[in-house]
C-alpha cells in the first residue's frame, strides 16, 4: 500500500469528478491533500491585480477545505513555490506519487515540467490526469494530423471521435490523513483583507456546491430558451457557469453530461463549450498565442497605445452605451456578457485600433472566468487576427448591436445609471436625444473609425511590415 499525495491547484477545486482524487482511492493506500499557496499567485501585490479571480478562488478553497474534513481527510494549505514545496513535501512525507490535474497554460506547463524533474530526480512519479477538457488537448486533428483551424470541422470532428465519459462520482469517504507526517508550516486558507482586498458581493459565490445549484438552475429555467436568449445583453439567458468551468469547482463533463436529453438547445450550449475546447486545444498547439496574433500576417500591425483612448475604454467612457455597459460591468461585476464582450473588444482593435493585447490583459485582470485560453481566443478573434476569427474587414456597429441586443436599453441602463431617464429609442445613439446629459459625447465617430481601421488594416495586410 502507497503514499499519493494530491496536489489540488487552482483549477479543480473540487471532490466530483476528480481523476487524481479517484485515482489514488482506488489505488488505496494513505492519501495526502495538498493545496500550495504559491506567491505567483497569492502574493498580494499579485492577489490585487486579480481581485474578482482571487476572491472566488478563496471562496472555492474554503468549501473544498470544507468538503474534504467532511469526508474525513484533510487539505493541507503550505506557503510557498509550487516547484520547491512539492517536491519536498513528498520527500518529507514519503509520498510514493505525486497526483494532480493537467493545466494546459504555458505557465502551469512550465511549472509542471520542473516539478516532474525534481520528483523524477527523487524517484516519485509524477501523475497528471485529464479534466480540464473533455478531450485531451491536441487529440482532435485532421487526417494529416494538423489541428483544425476552423472551427465547424472541429466540432464536427469532436462530435464524431470523442465519447465523453460519465462523470466520477464524489467518493463516500476518504482516509484520514496519515498520523506520521513531519510537520511542516500549513496556513488557513487567506481571507480577501489579508491582501489588502474587499469583497464584491457582485462576484459569484465559490464552490462546489454554488457551482452545482447554478448548473440545476441554468438546466431547469433557462436552457430550454438557451439558443434565443443566450445573445440578449438584457436576459439572464446563459448558465453564468464560466468561472465554475475556470476553476474547475465543476468539472467540464459534468456540463456536458448535465445537458444530455434536452434537445436543440443541448446542442446549441455545447457548441459554446466546444468553442472553450477548441481554444484549450491550440493553445496547447501554439502557447506562443499569448504573445502573438494566430495569423502571422498580423505581426507588426500598426496598433496604436494610445493611452488616453484606452482609459476612455476602461473606464466606460467611449460615449458609445454598450460598449460603456461592457466596461463597468466588468469592475462592478467581474463578468461581461458574451456579446457585450465581442461588442467591446471590436470598439478596442478596430474603433479605437488599439492593441488588443491591451484589453486581453485588463480583461484576464477584471474578470472572474478570466482564463488564459479563452480569453485569448475571444480577443484575437475580435481583433480580426485569431484562429477562425471574425474578418478583419467586419466591423460591430456599437449601435446597431446594442439596438439589437438590447432594445429597450435595460442592460444599458443598469450599468451606465446616467442614461437611466432616456427614452429606448435613443438609448444607443444618445446624442440624438436633443438633451443634456452627464455623459460623454462619442470619442470616435462609427463611419469615420470604421473607414480609417479598414484602411489601416488593408495598407498593412497588403505589405505587412
Ligand atoms: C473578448 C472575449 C473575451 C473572453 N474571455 C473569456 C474568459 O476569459 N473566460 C471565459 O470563460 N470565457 C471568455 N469568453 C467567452 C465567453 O464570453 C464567456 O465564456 C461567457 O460569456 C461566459 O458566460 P456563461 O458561462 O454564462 O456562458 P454560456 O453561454 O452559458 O456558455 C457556457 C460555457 O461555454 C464556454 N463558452 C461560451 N462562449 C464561449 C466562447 N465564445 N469561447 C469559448 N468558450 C465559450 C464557457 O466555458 C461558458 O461558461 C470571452 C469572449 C470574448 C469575446
Amino acid at each position: 500500500m502507497g503514499r499519493a499525495l494530491i496536489w489540488f491547484r487552482g483549477k479543480d477545486l473540487r471532490v466530483t469528478d476528480h481523476a487524481p482524487l479517484a485515482a489514488a482511492l482506488d489505488a488505496g493506500g494513505d492519501l495526502i491533500c495538498l493545496f500550495v499557496l504559491d506567491p505567483h499567485f497569492f502574493a498580494p501585490a499579485r492577489a490585487r491585480g486579480l481581485p474578482h479571480r482571487v476572491q472566488f478562488l478563496l471562496e472555492s478553497l474554503r468549501s473544498l477545505e470544507a468538503n474534504l474534513t467532511r469526508l474525513g481527510s484533510k487539505l493541507f494549505i503550505v506557503p510557498g513555490r509550487s516547484v520547491e514545496v512539492v517536491p519536498r513535501l513528498a520527500t518529507l512525507w514519503k509520498a510514493d506519487r505525486v497526483l494532480a490535474s493537467r493545466w494546459s497554460e504555458p505557465v502551469g506547463v512550465a511549472r509542471d515540467l520542473r516539478i516532474a524533474g525534481a520528483l523524477g530526480r527523487q524517484g516519485v512519479p509524477f501523475e497528471l490526469h485529464e479534466g480540464e477538457t473533455l478531450a485531451p488537448p491536441g487529440t482532435v486533428r485532421t487526417g494529416d494530423g494538423r489541428l483544425h483551424a476552423v472551427f465547424t470541422p472541429f466540432a464536427r470532428a469532436f462530435e464524431q471521435r470523442v465519447l465523453v465519459e460519465t462523470p466520477l462520482p464524489a467518493p463516500k469517504r476518504l482516509p484520514p490523513p496519515p498520523t506520521d507526517l513531519a510537520r511542516v508550516e500549513t496556513v488557513p486558507a487567506p481571507s480577501l483583507e489579508s491582501l489588502g482586498l474587499r469583497r464584491n458581493p457582485e462576484v459569484l459565490e465559490g464552490g462546489e456546491r454554488a457551482a452545482r445549484a447554478r448548473l440545476k438552475r441554468f438546466v431547469d429555467e433557462a436552457l430550454g430558451g438557451y439558443s434565443i436568449s443566450r445573445d440578449r445583453l438584457d436576459q439572464d439567458g446563459t448558465s453564468r457557469l464560466s468561472q465554475d468551468l475556470k476553476f474547475g469547482t465543476l468539472s467540464i463533463r459534468t456540463v456536458w453530461n448535465a445537458v444530455r436529453g434536452h434537445g436543440e438547445a443541448a446542442r446549441r450550449f455545447r457548441g459554446e463549450l466546444l468553442w472553450r475546447e477548441f481554444a484549450y486545444h491550440w493553445l496547447r498547439e501554439r502557447p506562443d498565442l499569448l504573445e502573438k496574433p494566430f495569423r502571422s500576417e498580423f505581426e507588426a500591425f500598426p496598433w496604436s497605445r494610445d493611452e488616453a483612448l484606452f482609459a476612455a475604454w476602461k473606464e466606460g467612457r467611449t460615449g458609445y452605451p454598450a460598449v460603456d455597459a461592457a466596461a463597468r460591468q466588468l469592475r462592478e461585476t467581474g463578468f461581461v456578457h458574451n456579446r457585450a464582450r465581442m461588442i467591446a473588444a471590436s470598439f478596442l482593435a478596430k474603433h479605437l485600433a488599439l492593441d488588443f493585447r491591451m484589453g486581453e490583459a485588463h480583461y484576464l485582470a477584471w474578470l472572474t472566468d478570466g482564463d488564459w485560453a479563452i480569453n485569448d481566443l475571444g480577443w484575437q478573434w475580435s481583433a480580426g487576427c485569431g484562429c477562425d476569427a471574425q474578418p478583419w474587414f467586419r466591423v460591430f456597429n456599437p449601435i446597431l448591436q446594442g439596438q439589437k441586443f438590447d432594445p429597450d436599453g435595460a442592460y444599458v441602463k443598469r450599468f451606465v445609471p446616467e442614461l437611466a431617464s432616456l427614452d429606448a429609442r435613443w438609448i444607443h445613439e444618445p446624442w440624438k436625444a436633443g438633451r443634456r446629459l452627464d455623459y460623454p459625447a462619442p470619442i470616435v465617430d462609427h463611419a469615420a473609425a470604421r473607414a480609417r481601421f479598414l484602411q489601416l488594416a488593408k495598407a498593412h495586410l497588403k505589405a505587412p511590415a
